[in-house]
């Protein structure tokens, strides 16, 4: 019996062709916050969460994932637990990616970038990369390899790719080779060897990204950033073999419903343009997961300059990121509809104080489309 069932899974599509999904549920930031309407979303346990449902008060829906992270978890959990164990196959010519999702002020950018006290999945990614370099040339196994570690990093910003470390590039290309890898001719890539060197190139081209006011934030990030490190491991010797591989880094723009911040005119031509790429991303993850046989990569540049390093042997993570506050209640359905692996309708009330203040808020009403798609899935 169990050998049948080991048959059967080698006509699988690799497991790796998964996305595999985490949401992170960021605190509070004002203590006065928690003390006004409870929280309408609250974890389980480490794979599921549930929210009150604002179609029926009287239920909870519970979704599932591959790792639920509280309002307590850690930078460093975070990482652990979802990002690290992705790094090896890079050293060995394999792509990977990860971005974060969701509603700006959700927690994206702290997520990927963090703060000196507090480093994010970047900060924390390069620096073992170069340690796991380092170990592996001077490894005993080391066969006369070498290997050079690349930067380039861009923004898409309303399906215009540009660079970000030579911000007069500001429409580069992307090109398919004749193996199917993914290539932006053009763009800046930049060598380095420590972390020094990273920073050096990184901090600069960050206050290089667009940023606009919304009613929402602030500075909300109206564009995707993309950065991409490459491992290059190369043969000193005969039969002097290369390879390659490319890790995605990826600050996505948010999530929300535009229809809700206000926005007008240009702004809203953005959110058009950033929400449709969005749309084609989750096409594209939805068709991994459910294995069919045409994946959308090419509706938008996003997922087209990713079709190398999301899917197929690639190994891709998401971290969808939402907020406990009511006002965002709604972005965090759309999140979670786009995140989750399975839900579940469970007829109990998540609790009396929280329906009564999503009862009471005028903002919950929804155009009737939408209703449908907040509940669809
Ligand atoms: P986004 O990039 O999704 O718009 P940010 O990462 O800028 O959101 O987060 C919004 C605010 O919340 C920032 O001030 C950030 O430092 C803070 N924040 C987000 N997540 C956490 C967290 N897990 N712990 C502490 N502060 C957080
Ligand atoms: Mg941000």
């Amino acid at each position: 019996m169990a050998k049948r069932v080991s048959i059967l899974d080698q006509h699988k599509k690799p497991s790796s062709a998964r996305v595999r999904v985490a949401v992170r549920l960021r605190p509070y930031m004002e203590k006065e916050d928690e003390k006004a309407p409870a929280a309408c979303v609250r974890g389980l346990d480490s794979q599921s969460l549930e929210i009150v449902n604002w179609r029926n008060q009287l239920e909870t829906m519970q979704y599932q994932f591959d790792a639920f992270y509280g309002d307590s978890a850690t930078q460093r959990e975070i990482y652990m637990g979802s990002v690290c164990h992705i790094l090896p196959h890079l050293l060995i010519g394999q792509n990977a990616s990860v971005f974060a999702y969701g509603p700006t002020g959700a927690g994206k950018t702290h997520t990927m970038l963090g703060n000196p006290s507090q480093p994010g999945v970047i900060p924390r990614a390069v620096r073992d990369l170069l340690q796991m370099t380092r170990t592996a040339a001077g490894g005993p196994e080391n066969e006369n390899w070498t290997y050079t570690i690349t930067m380039s990093y861009v923004e898409i910003y309303q399906e215009k790719v540009m660079d970000l470390l030579e911000p007069k590039n500001k429409d580069l290309p992307i090109r398919e080779d004749k193996d199917h890898n993914i290539l932006i001719p053009g763009v800046t890539q930049k060598t380095i060897n420590s972390f020094g060197d990273f920073d050096e190139h990184f901090i600069p081209a960050s206050q290089n990204r667009t940023v606009a006011s919304t009613k929402l934030n602030d500075r909300s990030s109206r564009s995707h950033a993309v950065l991409l490190i490459k491992v290059q491991k190369s043969q000193q010797v005969s039969p002097f073999r290369q390879l390659t591989g490319k890790l995605y880094l990826i600050d996505l723009a948010g999530s929300e419903d535009n229809r809700r911040t206000g926005n007008q005119g240009i702004r809203l031509k953005e959110s058009g343009a950033i929400n449709s790429s969005l749309f084609t991303l989750s096409k594209v993850v939805d068709a991994l997961n459910q294995g069919l046989p045409r994946i959308p990569y090419r509706d938008s540049k996003l997922t087209r300059l990713l079709q190398d390093s999301l899917g197929g042997t690639a190994h891709s993570v998401m971290i969808a990121n939402i907020a406990p506050e009511q006002k965002y209640y709604f972005d965090t359905l759309t999140a979670l509809n786009f995140a989750a692996k399975s839900k579940q309708i469970i007829n109990k009330p998540f609790s009396q104080e929280t329906t009564q203040s999503i009862a009471a808020l005028p903002a919950m009403k929804r155009p009737r489309e939408e209703a449908e798609t907040a509940a669809g899935s």
